[in-house]
């Protein structure tokens, strides 16, 4: 398996240099912000395989595993090298974390709960952007730093090279020969790596790796996140190859290059115009469009819709568009997992039978 740092590595060398770190939720925010104010954000995406008995106290059993596992995982300290911790509001379950940290929990860090738009609208570009000016203020304050528009803007140039760099990943997908979970090992790592060292790992594996991708019947996977990762290994396994995705954690957020001076205005079109999500309130003809765009592109067979338990934004759009792609001749299969279950057997038999459906 590829050797790739994980988060406390980084966390550690990056606060060892003099820098501080954000523990940030999922799913958007602007990485560039908090770059120029010199402090690197660490995205949380649960983790898995947590004792949900240290969240169980503050949430309800029908809230995602995702969000239990988030809490668990601060209250037992693994947020402990995190001097700030970042709530963005993609969800319901996310704007009750925000506001059970803020009022109840109380953890050491200050927590910020980051309000987010739910269209694509000039009015929704300049509230994101109003919410970052607030995010400056407050990062201000508790760093005594005030960067500058030039210094805002040089921050931006890097994280578009970095964001430039994994779509370059993605589009290269046929030509490195990474296995399937090793490719999103990579990927994942834009969820912690600065970003001059991700454009610098990508390079280097593009380089190393060139090559032919595992064979294999070629599926998409949408969700949040594709956890527990061993799901990637038992695709190949069973004959499948993963051409592309629509995870929240990574393809929905190749954001493009902005344009334009004023750096807040910038930050939050990038996102806002980023590949269609759910959570910002994207129409499901747009997700359909963009998922069929993906379908031609990588030549997919097939989709693989793989959701958190009790993700209500992902339920909500699952039926209609299951049936759009049947419309569309793409077969689709839904598999729901709690991220702190082990890979079931009945999951694995699922994806097989689908995958031998396709070939
Ligand atoms: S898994 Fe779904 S419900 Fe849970 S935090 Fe993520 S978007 Fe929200």
């Amino acid at each position: 398996m590829l050797e790739i740092p994980g988060r406390k590595e980084i966390c550690n060398k990056f606060r060892e240099g003099g820098g501080r770190v954000a523990a940030v939720m999922p799913i958007h925010y602007p990485r560039e912000l908090f770059r120029a104010f010199g402090v690197l954000p660490i995205e949380v995406w649960g983790p898995p395989g947590m004792d949900i008995s240290h969240s169980a106290a503050h949430l309800q059993p029908y809230v995602c595993s995702m969000v239990h596992n988030m809490l668990a995982f601060l209250k037992t300290g693994g947020l402990d090298c995190a001097d700030f911790i970042i709530v963005p509001h993609a969800c319901d379950s996310l704007q009750g974390l925000g506001s059970l940290l803020v009022d109840f929990v109380r953890p050491p860090q200050p927590v910020f709960p980051l309000y987010m738009p739910r269209g694509r609208r000039p009015e929704d570009v300049e509230f994101f952007a109003q919410e970052f000016r607030k995010l400056y203020d407050w990062l201000s304050n508790l760093t005594g730093r005030r960067p500058s528009d030039e210094q805002l803007m040089e921050s931006i140039l890097m994280e578009e090279r970095a964001d430039k760099a994994l779509a370059k990943l993605y589009d290269l997908r046929t030509e490195v020969s990474l296995s399937v979970r090793d490719f999103y090992r990579v990927v994942r790592t834009r969820q912690y790596f600065p970003a001059e060292e991700f454009v610098s790992f990508v390079e280097r594996v593009i380089d190393e790796y060139s090559g032919n991708p595992p064979d294999g019947v070629p599926v998409i996977m949408s969700g949040i996140v594709p956890e527990p990762m061993e799901v990637l290994d038992e695709i190949q396994n069973l004959g499948g190859i993963v051409v592309g995705d629509d995870f929240a954690c990574c393809g929905r957020r190749v954001y493009p290059a902005g344009s334009g001076e004023d750096p807040f205005i910038r930050m939050a079109w990038r996102i806002v115009h980023g590949p269609p999500d759910v959570t910002r309130g994207d129409l499901i003809e747009e997700r359909f469009e963009h998922l069929m765009d993906k379908v031609k592109k990588t030549g997919a067979a097939g989709m693989i819709f793989y959701t958190v338990k009790f993700c209500e934004p992902e339920l909500f759009d699952l039926p209609d568009m299951r049936r759009r792609l049947k419309e569309a001749g793409i077969p689709s299969v839904h598999v729901e997992v709690d991220i702190n279950d082990p890979l079931s057997h009945q999951t694995i038999t699922r994806i097989g039978a689908f995958l031998e459906v396709l070939i």
